[in-house]
């Protein structure tokens, strides 16, 4: 079931974009199924919960923690998570550079940007976000890497604020990498669309879709 949702899926996501498997809430054994079948690439949103998988399947899994981080919880993923996407404060920032420095380690995150019209959602306005690679302080963190923006759009079943609002974050995307990170070539990643909204999110630039639902069911 899961490998023949993932196959299906995979014949509609082009080749360059990444496809992150959701798996928060799901058995180990739902994870190993899309990993016989291939699948590198998962996404988890609580800390324990992705550690504790973390610990049962295999070294080779690529970790994207796409929830909201809180600083204390930073040290327990820092071991081992492949990218972080929520990242939303210099505060965080911090405290990433802290933990993967500990662990020798350079730690690859994601700007969240608010894009959705729900306030409920975590991220950035644009000025935020300019202030915030402006400031002095994000210039000391030597443990961090920048690779790119994350988001997400509202809920709704209007299309067309969906793509605008898609639209918005990979031109943020674009306005960023020519002006903060025209050197980094791993400034790659524009990290949007989700079970109900991916083909939109792609057709508007995104290099990463996060799918949990069409893959593994419904929560
Ligand atoms: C749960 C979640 C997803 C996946 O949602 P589906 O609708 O199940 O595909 C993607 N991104 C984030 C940030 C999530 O929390």
């Amino acid at each position: 079931m899961i490998s023949t949702r993932l196959t299906a899926l995979k014949k509609e996501i082009p080749e360059h974009v990444t496809l992150v498997a959701v798996s928060k809430t799901k058995p180990v054994e739902d994870l190993m199924e899309a990993y016989a079948a291939g699948q590198r690439h998962f996404g988890e949103n609580k800390v324990q919960e992705m550690v504790d998988k973390a610990t049962q399947l295999p070294a080779d899994i690529h970790w994207h923690f796409i929830g909201h981080l809180q600083t204390n919880k930073v040290k327990y993923i820092a071991p081992f998570v492949h990218l972080i996407h929520g990242v939303d404060s210099l505060k965080l920032l911090q405290e990433i550079n802290r933990q993967a420095a500990k662990n020798k380690r350079i730690l690859s995150v994601l700007l969240q940007f608010h894009i959705a019209q729900e306030d409920t959602k975590y991220g950035l306005s644009w000025t935020e976000c300019t202030e915030l690679l402006e400031s002095d302080q994000i210039k000391s963190l030597q443990n961090i890497r920048i690779d790119g923006v994350m988001g997400m759009a509202s809920f709704t079943e209007d299309t067309e604020q969906v793509r605008t609002e898609f639209g918005q974050l990979k031109d943020y995307f674009d306005r960023l990498k020519s002006t903060y990170f025209s050197k980094e070539h791993s400034f790659t990643i524009c990290s949007m669309g989700m079970s109900g909204d991916y083909l939109y999110a792609i057709e508007k630039g995104s290099t990463l879709v996060r799918i949990g639902s069409s893959i593994f069911g419904s929560r």
